[in-house]
C-alpha cells in the first residue's frame, strides 16, 4: 500500500513523497528542489530510497543529484531520454514493471510533452504519476512531440480506471478549467467542476490529484475524440488528432 504525500515547491509545482508501507521503501517523484523533500521526508521519519523521474525538465530533475547524495537513493527515469536525466541509474520504458519495495508501477511512454517522458501507473493502489503530461483539466505543452504523438500517448492514460488518482505534476487546474469552459462551456459536468475548482483554490487548498473517470468526461484534451467538442470547433466530422491539435492549439493562444 501507498502512502503518498504532497509538498508543493517552487511556483506551481507537486514534488511526491511516495511510501510503500510494507517495505518502508520511499521514493520522490519529480524532486524540482531537494531541500524540501529532505525536511518532509526526515520530519516523517521515511528514508528516501528512490527518485522516480517522468521527464527532463529542471522542474522535474533539478533535486536529483542532492538528494542522491544525501540518502544515496536509487534513481529510476526515461530510458528514452537516458542522456537528459542527471544521475540516472535505471532506465525504463514502455510496459516495464518497475518494483518498489512490496509494489510495482507498469511504465508508460507517453512522449509529446518531451520526447522521452513517461507516466508510472501503480495498479494496486490506483495511482498515477503523470508529470506534465496530462492535468487537471489539461495537458502539457508540445515541446518536443506532434499532437498526434500526445493524443496517442493520452489515449493510453485515458485506458486506465476512472478509480484512477491522477497525480499530476503543476497546480495549474484553475487557469486550464478558464480555458476548457471557453471550448466546451455546453458541458455542465465541466461547468460544475470548474465552481468546485474556484471554491477548493478560494480555500488555499490543491485540485491534485483528480480522479481520472472525471477526467474523461470534462478535460477536453481527453475528449478530443467527442464529436460535442469537434462541432463546438467546427470541426465537425474532423478526426481527433485534428481535434486535439486544433485544442491545443487554442490553449497556447489563451
Ligand atoms: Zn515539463
Ligand atoms: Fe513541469
Amino acid at each position: 500500500m501507498l502512502d503518498i504525500r504532497q509538498i508543493p515547491v517552487l511556483n506551481d509545482n507537486y514534488v511526491y513523497l511516495v511510501r510503500e508501507t510494507e517495505s518502508g521503501a520511499t521514493a520522490v517523484v519529480d524532486p524540482a528542489v531537494a531541500a524540501p523533500v529532505l525536511v518532509e521526508a526526515q520530519r516523517l521519519g521515511w528514508t528516501i530510497t528512490h527518485i522516480l523521474n517522468t521527464h527532463h525538465h529542471g522542474d522535474h530533475v533539478g533535486g536529483n543529484m542532492e538528494i542522491q547524495a544525501a540518502t544515496g537513493c536509487h534513481i529510476v527515469g526515461p530510458r528514452a531520454d537516458k542522456d537528459r536525466i542527471p544521475g540516472i541509474q535505471t532506465q525504463v520504458g514502455d510496459g516495464d514493471r518497475c518494483t518498489f519495495g512490496q509494489d510495482e508501477a507498469t511504465v508508460f511512454d507517453v512522449p509529446g510533452h518531451t520526447r522521452g517522458h513517461i507516466a508510472y501507473w501503480f495498479a494496486a493502489d490506483d495511482a498515477l504519476f503523470c508529470g506534465d503530461t496530462l492535468f487537471a483539466l489539461g495537458c502539457g505543452r508540445l515541446f518536443e512531440g506532434t499532437p498526434a504523438q500526445m493524443w496517442k500517448s493520452l489515449g493510453k492514460l485515458k485506458a486506465l480506471p476512472d478509480e484512477t488518482r491522477v497525480y499530476c505534476a503543476h497546480e495549474y487546474t484553475q487557469a486550464n478549467a478558464k480555458f476548457a469552459l471557453s471550448v466546451d462551456g455546453d458541458n455542465a459536468a465541466l461547468v460544475a467542476r470548474a465552481e468546485e475548482i474556484d471554491a477548493t483554490r478560494a480555500r488555499g487548498k490543491p485540485t491534485v490529484p483528480s480522479i481520472l473517470g472525471i477526467e474523461k468526461h470534462t478535460n477536453p484534451f481527453l475528449r478530443a475524440d467527442d464529436p460535442v467538442l469537434a462541432r463546438n470547433l467546427g470541426l465537425g466530422g474532423a478526426s481527433a488528432e485534428e481535434v486535439f491539435a486544433e485544442v491545443r492549439s487554442r490553449k497556447d493562444h489563451f
